[in-house]
């Protein structure tokens, strides 16, 4: 099957069942389940064309992983405060989109472990659980602290990851299935050391918007791969109008091919089309 039409890529979709991730790509033929398409050829051929996942306006070059340069500095999803959450300042009303804030970051997050390229510490949202582990190749999660905000979140986050990792390394985790850690003594551990940092912030935020989670079950996510590779190399439309071979697996947001890797999300809104 060969799909024709162009259509601007975006994040493949995925979900979990029964502890597998499942990946779905949208085409205009609609979607394609990329599970089934592993060990097979595939192409994907870039139409030299970026439209922004925003206003749909082409763009020379993607902003914000994405975006035309107009909408990533108008949007509040493309400032700097989401990927550093703790520097939120909705609170002193200079949020870009106050609406789109009180809806997306003015809601519960989770803080969780995770181990994707080693043991790291991350923040979602909690409509993203389980959406936010597979894409980053997080074999195990666990939630350890429900909080009212993302900036709560992200005060958390801060606190943990000065013991903790805060990133995954992609390269680490594209190279196979890491060994298994105990995310529950993980957690208990950093209750113990944090303890009073805990508290102090249990404390300021208040303990209807703090819960600290002491018995979750941790979540684990297997990958469809075939083969993970040696020697990671990397591929991007920027570089190369063909990107395809034998698809040999999918973790995270990457195809894994037998001659590269390539992150779909990073190239959103590049328009391409799918040969198989
Ligand atoms: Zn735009």
């Amino acid at each position: 099957m060969s799909t024709l039409n162009g259509f601007n890529l975006d994040k493949m979709e995925v979900e979990l069942l029964d502890g597998k991730a499942i990946y779905k790509l949208l085409t205009p033929e609609g979607p394609v389940l990329f599970n089934d398409l592993i060990g097979k050829d595939l192409k994907l051929i870039y139409h030299k064309e970026i439209n922004c996942t925003n206003c749909g306006k082409k763009t020379a070059k993607s902003y914000s992983g994405g975006y035309c340069y107009p909408c990533s500095i108008k949007l509040a999803e493309c400032d700097m405060c989401i990927l550093r959450p703790e520097t939120c300042h909705f609170e002193r009303g200079t949020c870009r989109e106050p609406d789109w804030g009180l809806q997306n970051c003015m809601i519960p997050h989770y803080v969780y472990l995770a181990n994707s390229s080693g043991l790291k510490v991350g923040i979602t949202r909690t409509s993203q659980i389980p959406i936010r582990w597979i894409d980053q190749g997080a074999t195990q999660a666990l939630p350890i602290l429900k909080v009212g905000t993302r900036y709560q979140s992200g005060v958390f986050e801060k606190l943990l990851s000065s013991e903790i990792n805060d990133k995954t390394d992609w390269r680490k985790m594209l190279k196979g299935v890491p060994e298994e850690i105990d995310l529950q003594a993980k957690r208990d551990e950093l209750f113990e050391l944090f303890g009073d940092d805990l508290d102090d912030l249990e404390g300021k935020f208040g303990s209807d918007h703090v819960s600290i989670l002491e018995n979750e079950d941790v979540i684990d996510i297997e990958y469809p791969v075939l083969t993970y590779p040696e020697k990671v190399s990397s591929m991007s439309f920027d570089k190369q109008e063909v990107v395809g071979g034998k698809l040999l697996g999918i973790k995270g947001q990457y195809l894994i091919f037998d001659v590269g890797v390539i992150n779909i999300r990073s190239h959103t809104g590049y328009k391409v089309h799918l040969e198989h």
